[in-house]
């Protein structure tokens, strides 16, 4: 079979909710996949940083079969030997007390959110059914019903109501909007310390920190949700480092199952995740052994191979070699940290997408994002070499 077979195949079977573009992979390795016609691509996106350990990589893959071998499910209905060597490592790793495993990432937002509620009503007081938590414009915390229900976004929300309540929304880094949005029943702030699906926006120095201030000071709960920007894109284990404030939860997902396996989970207190008693919250797969197995192999990979500190010495490399980019007529700004660059366009280049289809044609694979945006996010095992190569072939296209 061709790709144009594929093609034929997934337009006739597959609900048409993506527009992906037109190379169909076959294999993968590190920074590098293979199309079904033996073409070789340098991959630019890392499934929105899932894959910030690169494709397949060995020592996940082997924790992966040898855990496959042994047990792969159990519920929680009873306990395995993997899930709390899990929760051991994360939470020593970012400096938390308790976690809670789930699946996808909207799963911890939803789960992070729940426990927000639940905080409100148990320890600050709430009234029942009145909790607010406040959430950012153009913000991305996945696909829910709730969660799209605060989101500002039409093509997520539309035909999708009647939504749910109890969410504000101010714009992204207005500190103060949140402050005015503040009321007595107001349990936590919600946010992308970067948001990432809107065009890799960094908000202004010293936001962060402002923010975790303002949630002590009136009792309410800092979430950031670092499913994307976690786990050393930006070239900290967290976003949230670069201002060295403590949320008090942390929403993970992608990069922790290392591109194998669907792995995420909130961290926190043990006074928030305390509030989920037995029964009141959880799912059949979550913190099941071999979601463990691979994120504590993920983890490790992170760690050893210091990929936290690559991501930060290959970005400051990458955003040099874009510097000429910036006189360019059809570029309106780029910004970004760690190895995780946004190239905005300017309206009049007709958007982001047929750049990255000439991309793809010069053997690169990245992502238009909010129309005029180019995403530049390579796993983070990328060699030098390589990334100046990807870099050559963006700085030719946008020639
Ligand atoms: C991808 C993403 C999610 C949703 O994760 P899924 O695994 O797709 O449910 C939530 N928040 C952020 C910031 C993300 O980038």
């Amino acid at each position: 079979m061709r790709t144009s077979d594929y093609i034929s195949l997934e337009k006739q079977y597959l609900a048409p909710n993506y527009n992906p573009l037109d190379v169909v992979i076959e294999k993968g390795e590190g920074a590098w996949v293979w199309d079904v016609e033996g073409k070789k691509y340098l991959d630019f996106l890392a499934a929105y940083s899932a894959l910030n350990q690169g494709y397949c990589h060995p020592r996940v893959l082997n924790a992966m079969i040898e855990q496959a071998k042994k047990v792969t499910l159990t519920s929680r209905a009873f306990r395995n030997d993997k899930l709390p060597l899990l929760g051991e490592k994360l939470c020593n790793l970012l400096g938390y007390e308790m976690m809670l495993p789930m699946n996808s990432g909207a799963e911890a937002v939803e789960t992070a959110l729940k426990a927000a509620r639940k905080w409100g009503y148990t320890k600050k007081g709430v009234a029942p059914g009145k909790a607010r938590i406040i959430a950012m414009e153009n913000n991305f915390h996945g696909r829910t019903i709730s969660i799209v229900s605060f989101s500002t976004e039409d093509d997520y929300r539309d035909g999708f109501g009647p939504f749910t309540d109890g969410f504000d929304i101010i714009p992204y880094g207005d500190f103060e909007a949140l402050e005015k949005a503040i009321t007595p029943d107001t349990v936590a702030v919600l946010l992308e310390p970067i948001q990432g699906e809107s065009g890799i926006i960094v908000p202004k120095d010293g936001f962060l920190k402002k923010v975790r201030n303002l949630c002590t000071a009136n009792k309410m709960l800092f979430i950031a949700d670092e499913i994307q920007s976690g786990l050393g894109r930006t070239g900290k284990l967290l976003a949230v480092d670069w201002e060295e404030v403590k949320p008090d939860m942390v929403c993970l997902g992608k990069a922790l199952g290392a591109g194998f396996y669907p792995v995420s989970a909130v961290v926190g207190s043990r006074e928030v995740l305390t509030v989920f008693k037995p029964g009141e919250h959880g799912s059949t797969f979550g913190g099941n052994p071999l979601a463990a197995a691979v994120a504590l192999a993920a983890l490790d990979v992170l760690i050893d191979e210091k990929l936290v500190e690559r991501a930060l010495e290959l970005g400051a490399h990458a955003m040099n070699r874009l510097e000429p980019l910036k006189s360019n007529p059809l570029v309106k700004e780029i910004r970004g940290r760690g190895l995780w660059i946004g190239i905005e366009l300017v309206p009049e280049a007709g958007g982001a997408r047929k750049y990255c289809q000439a991309l793809m044609e010069k053997g690169v694979l990245a992502k238009d994002t909010h129309h005029h945006t180019i995403r530049l996010a390579p796993p983070l095992v990328i060699s030098k070499e390589d990334l100046n190569w990807g870099l050559d072939q963006i700085l030719a296209v946008l020639k």
